[in-house]
């Protein structure tokens, strides 16, 4: 009994030696071929060949040319930007309170505001004089500016302004307005 539980074993020990050994010698046979197909295409791409000099720097001048021309549409896409000097003239103070505006796409002058010297407060158009001057008034410090003369409306006011802002940018900006 013991003899056949030892050759059991045995044979058993054998067969798995041998599973073991075909096993290893399909895995070697399939993968040395693919090693010597990985040296061979090392040895192609690493090569030495002769080529004319046109191959090696031409590609090398287009590469160049190519950056240059990005770094000069760069810069000048970097300088052409600049808004014309006039466009900055935006406050300014008449009739004693300080006036913001803006200009729409056309150069007209739009958002015309009056605002408070004493506290920047956005002012308000009042009438008085049995309501027939307007003056602008602070809400918050009840600081009274100027008033406009008899028979000028808001919009009237507004439109004095408008014209006092056009002189100055003629007066000002006339040669860089030429310029555009
Ligand atoms: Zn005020």
């Amino acid at each position: 009994m013991r003899l056949v539980k030892w050759m059991g074993a045995k044979i058993a020990d054998n067969i798995a030696g041998v599973v073991l050994t075909a096993i290893g010698s399909v895995l070697f046979v399939y993968l040395m071929p693919m090693w010597e197909y990985i040296k061979l295409a090392w040895s192609w791409l690493s090569a030495p060949v002769q080529v004319a000099m046109g191959f090696v720097i031409l590609p090398f001048l287009i590469i160049v040319l190519i950056a240059l021309g990005l770094i000069r549409s760069f810069m000048i896409r970097r300088r052409l930007p600049m808004p014309p000097a006039w466009l900055s003239y935006r406050e300014d103070e008449f009739e004693g309170a300080v006036w913001r505006w803006g200009y729409d796409s056309n150069g007209q002058i739009e958002r015309l505001v009056p605002y408070c010297k004493k506290c920047d407060c956005a002012l308000e158009a009042k009438k008085f004089g049995l309501g027939r001057s307007i003056a602008m008034y602070c809400v918050d410090c009840n600081h009274s500016y100027s008033a406009f003369g008899p028979n000028v409306s808001p919009e009237y006011a507004q439109s004095i302004i408008v014209r006092l802002i056009d002189r100055n940018l003629r007066r000002n900006y006339n040669r860089l307005k030429a310029e555009e």
